[in-house]
């Protein structure tokens, strides 16, 4: 078994307005094992990109990151200091964001860009760091790089500009990198060569990664894990195949009744009714309580824990809890 690089431990992240405070994270654990890639689904509006700035550090005053712990390679973020913290960021951990458009400076050339965490924490100068930088998109295919390194971002395709994101990320040799939704703006075509890249360099170099997506098609391309949330929770996490083939939770099996099916003929879409609640809204019972076509009395009058469905799967759904009939075996349309 491997080790674990980033152990999260009943993380908030709570948002204060003049009315109200709320938790977009409420309360959540996981971790990430040496080299495996996690999977994080849900979504808009389910936390999962909120986690991933609390992890990173990012979130913005007024929000605010509470929690036991943060542990990446034994070190507790949340204890961190912000100079401590931007020797982590861009180092040791790197991101990925959406749209490359606005992740990149317009007004600086993709070398210059590239180059300056090489200068920040790895003191890299003139010819070595140019060197490297060429180096760098090289290898995550960009042609001509002498040529690119001059390039400014609105020179470059949104597939070139994306793998010029993820060459940035991997500049320091991270041990952990988060993508949140990397491959959402592109055509489907590009979509495929980027995820196949992420996979072939997060292997060749021995990396952790969290994907976030609301893809699970991408999810079952690319992840080992997977943690599924809603409205804040996680809901269902367990290794991606048994996931994927025997959901637990009503919530995994609507996103993946939701997936369009090859050689699809069918007239009507599958698809979730209803939305996310706001988190004014949550009330004390099972936040899907309202889209969910399972749903008892006591699902609206107490939050199920997660339960354990097998040794390495979890549902929080009470169909799940001991000598309920399991959510994959009954069928969601007659349950509806
Ligand atoms: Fe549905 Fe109840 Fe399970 Fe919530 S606890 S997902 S409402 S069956």
């Amino acid at each position: 078994m491997q080790s674990n690089i980033l152990e999260v431990s009943n993380l908030k992240t709570t948002f204060t307005s003049r009315r109200t405070e709320f938790n977009a994270v409420d309360g959540i654990s996981f971790h990430v094992r040496k080299g495996e890639t996690l999977g994080i689904v849900g979504e808009s509006g389910c936390g999962k990109s909120v986690t991933s700035l609390s992890i990173m550090g990012l979130v913005k005053s007024p929000g605010r990151v509470s929690g036991t712990t943060i542990d990446f390679n034994g070190v507790n973020l949340l204890e961190l200091s912000k100079k401590e913290m931007r020797k982590i960021r861009g180092n040791e951990i790197s991101m990925i964001f959406q749209e490359p458009m606005t992740s990149l400076n317009p007004v600086y050339t993709i070398g210059d860009q590239i180059g300056e965490s090489l200068k920040i924490h790895k003191k890299l100068k003139g010819k070595e760091r140019k060197e490297k930088v060429v180096d760098l998109l090289k290898q995550v295919g960009i042609p001509r790089p002498d040529e690119i390194y001059d390039n400014y971002p609105h020179q470059l395709s949104g597939g070139m500009r994306q793998r010029v994101m993820i060459s940035m990320a991997m500049a320091c040799d991270p041990k952990l990198i988060i993508a949140d939704e990397p491959t959402t703006a592109l055509d489907v075509t590009i979509q495929a060569q980027i995820l196949e890249l992420m996979k072939e360099l997060q292997s060749k170099k021995g990396m952790s990664m969290i994907l976030i997506t609301h893809d699970l098609g991408v999810v079952s391309e690319v992840c080992d894990r997977l943690v599924v949330m809603y409205a804040g929770k996680i809901v269902e996490t367990g290794p991606v195949k048994e996931v994927l083939n025997n959901p637990a939770h009503p919530y995994t099996k609507g996103l993946l009744a939701s997936l369009p099916k090859k050689g699809f003929k069918e007239k009507r879409l599958h698809y979730i009714p209803g939305q996310v609640p706001a988190p004014i809204n949550w009330g004390k019972g099972c936040r899907f309580a309202d889209r969910c076509p399972y749903v008892m009395n006591e699902c609206h009058s107490s939050l199920p824990p997660l339960f354990k469905v097998n040794d390495a799967q979890e549902s929080a759904c009470w169909l799940a809890s001991e000598g309920r009939e399991r959510v994959s075996d009954v069928n969601i349309e007659t349950a509806r």
